[in-house]
């Protein structure tokens, strides 16, 4: 009979959020397939569980992947860990998870810490939707290009952050995304976790070159602009046809009114025409 694949999460900073079920997977399993063997050394010294460690790591991920298949065919259970948190989340897995489905082998995810549920639930912004985008591309060109097409997406926007780039990213936003609510949530579980809150503009000045820690930005979605606004529709539509009166056309008198009520056309659009026009 083959194995079972067990992607099981570990602690993002403190070390009591390991569950007891995923110390017994690990405990249970053949092998360990983990980023770096001497860091998951010191997580199974603590616990003091004996396994096979394998790595498994972005550079050999492939190849890692058919030799540990074969393992579970052969009737080998796998653990898949990394460093901290959810394996496969902006962290090796995803080739070995794959490999295993079309192999017909059982994949047990095994719920735990991650960067990306604790920082949203922190962020007290909307959870309905969620688009997460992992880690944004380093390179500033490419970055802005990327905050663009994620700029009208309807949900809470999520992107993990390294330390020196946060407060280049910070301005990337603010340039991009405009000054939206948001949540930055830093060394979640560690000694000196916090998530602050406050517009990109007010956030932006607490962070410099110099930042340290782990960092996961929650921004709020495009939408809410214009669902604030939607309590402002009957003054949207006055300011129309005050534009209109002024001489403007209909389309110029929507594009303007729309700026200064701070949100895009097509959502003043859909304002005036939910309220009724
Ligand atoms: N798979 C991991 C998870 O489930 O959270 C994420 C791995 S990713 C390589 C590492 C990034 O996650 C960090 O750069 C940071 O953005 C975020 N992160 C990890 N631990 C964190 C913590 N304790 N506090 C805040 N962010 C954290």
């Amino acid at each position: 009979m083959a194995g079972t694949l067990y992607i099981v999460p570990t602690p993002i900073g403190n070390l009591g959020d390991i569950s007891p079920r995923a110390v017994e997977i690990l405990r249970s399993v053949g092998i360990i397939a983990c980023e770096d063997t001497r860091h998951t050394q010191r997580l199974l010294n603590h616990f003091a569980i004996k396994a096979e460690l394998i790595s498994y790591h972005e550079h050999n991920e492939q190849q890692r992947s058919a030799e540990l298949i074969s393992k579970l065919v052969s009737g080998i259970s796998v653990a898949l860990v990394s460093d901290a948190g959810t394996p496969a989340i902006s962290d090796p897995g995803v080739p070995l998870v794959r490999a295993a489905h079309e192999a017909g082998i059982q994949v047990i995810s095994v719920p735990g810490p991650s960067a990306l549920a604790a920082a949203v639930a922190a962020s007290g912004l909307g959870t309905d939707a969620i688009f997460f985008g992992g880690f944004l591309p380093s390179r500033p060109g490419q970055r802005r290009k990327r905050l663009r097409e994620c700029a009208e997406i309807p949900a809470t926007l999520v992107f993990y952050e390294s330390p020196h780039r946060i407060a280049a990213s910070l301005a990337d936003c603010l340039a991009v995304l405009g000054d939206r609510q948001t949540a930055i949530s830093r060394e979640l579980s560690k000694l000196h976790e916090e998530t602050l809150t406050g517009k990109i503009s007010e956030l932006i000045k607490k962070f410099d070159a110099k930042a340290k820690g782990e960092f996961v930005l929650v921004i709020d979605r495009v939408s809410s602009a214009a669902e604030n606004a939607e309590t402002d529709a009957p003054d949207l539509k006055e300011r129309v046809k005050a534009l209109e009166a002024e001489g403007l056309s209909p389309r110029e008198a929507l594009k303007k009114a729309a700026k200064e009520a701070g949100i895009n056309r097509s959502e003043a659009y859909r304002l005036l025409h939910i309220d009724g026009d």
